[in-house]
């Protein structure tokens, strides 16, 4: 990983009142330029080949610029260029895909948020100590195939977007389904509602629902369409389907809005707060957008079968705020909550706080 004493360096070198907010044009990029731009931030949109055309549709949510590379792995050569323009990288869930997890952690640039959370979010089991020590409760994981005694979904690692995941019912199922190739990890498959919760974190804001430092803010809620798991039931019931040879999946297609029961927000609130301080006091703390996938089950039980520790798709939901951002500040969005933090930590100068 940079060492963070460089990449203060950088940051000590740019000209604060004229911060650019970069990143990669996929994935969020039209809701984060969108932000800054309402916030007053230029921003820069990296993109492969030349510039893509579908930001002429969009006007609002186009960069100031384009800066054009052959490949995201040529992004790590253009950081001289990237730094003279003042440019803050924000992260998003293809901006690390595509430039690869190792290349992110080494990019030598400010970039919003706090690297050390890679290591915990990309690796199951670090995840599992870090949401499990924070009191949430997970779906159960069973090391052992033989013990199977329940449905489960089988998740390949490193597989994205829930892409070659599979449901089995025993182990008999399980071994028939098994790419033997792949390491996996078996969890129960938790039957409820899914809930993608959209969580902000500030370690530099000083009202609203506080933490230990800073505060902790609740922007929206998706659910994530994901095909063909959620539409196969039309056809007949899974094991007729099997039997013809359709297996069902899990690739996120989209997103759509929830809203939770009023009831559970104060539980919505503690886990997220829980987490939070957990990050703290394993890794330093995370900074910024966040997202808890959960499953909430007829008891009124969440599960959390996963952590996003960036801005999440779903958020593309509320560019106009949405039935909580609303309540924080009317046509809120995760792009213009993130290019707030930037402006504020710049006026308090505390932008070491959320920059590594
Ligand atoms: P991403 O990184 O895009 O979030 P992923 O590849 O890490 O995806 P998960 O988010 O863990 O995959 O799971 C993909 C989908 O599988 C979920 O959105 C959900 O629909 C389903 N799923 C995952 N775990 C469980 C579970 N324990 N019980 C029921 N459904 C689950």
């Amino acid at each position: 990983m940079v060492e963070s004493k460089r990449i203060s360096e950088i940051l000590n070198s740019y000209d604060k009142k004229n911060l650019r907010i970069a990143t990669v044009c996929s994935h969020s990029s039209l809701q984060i330029f969108n932000g800054a731009r309402r916030e007053g931030i230029k921003t820069i949109g990296i993109a492969v080949g030349k510039p893509p055309k579908f930001y002429d549709a969009f006007p609002l949510g186009k960069p100031d610029e384009f800066f054009v590379v052959d490949s995201y792995k040529d992004i790590p050569k253009c950081t001289k260029e990237l730094a003279e323009k003042n440019a803050v990288i924000i992260p998003h869930g293809s901006f690390v895909e595509y430039l690869g997890a190792d290349n992110f952690a080494n990019i030598e640039l400010p970039t919003y948020g706090n690297r050390n959370v890679l290591g915990w979010e990309s690796d199951r089991a670090k995840s599992r100590i870090w949401l499990e020590g924070a009191g949430l409760s997970m779906p159960t994981e069973i090391k052992d195939p033989r013990k199977i005694d329940r449905p489960v979904i089988v998740k390949y690692h490193g597989a994205k977007g829930g892409r070659g995941f599979f449901i089995a019912k025993n182990n008999e199922d399980f071994e028939k389904h098994l790419d033997r190739d792949q390491k996996y990890t078996i969890q129960e498959f938790v039957l409820g509602t899914r809930y993608y919760v959209h969580y902000f974190y500030s370690p530099i804001q000083k009202n609203g629902y506080k933490l230990s430092k800073g505060a902790l803010q609740m922007l929206g809620i998706d659910r994530r369409d994901e095909a063909n798991i959620d539409e196969a039931h039309r056809l007949g019931s899974i094991e007729e389907l099997e039997n013809i040879g359709i297996k069902p999946t899990f690739v996120v297609t989209g997103n759509g809005p929830m809203v939770l029961r009023e009831s559970l927000l104060p539980k919505v609130m503690e886990m997220g707060e829980r987490t939070v301080e957990k990050s703290i006091e394993l890794f330093g703390g995370m900074v910024g957008p966040f997202c808890l996938e959960c499953v909430v089950t007829d008891k009124l039980e969440f599960k959390v079968f996963e952590i996003s520790t960036r801005i999440v798709a779903g958020t593309n939901l509320y560019i106009s705020g949405s039935p909580y951002a609303d309540l924080v500040q009317p046509g809120l969005s995760t792009g213009q909550r993130i290019a707030q933090e930037i402006k504020s930590a710049a006026k308090q100068k505390k932008l070491g706080e959320i920059i590594t």
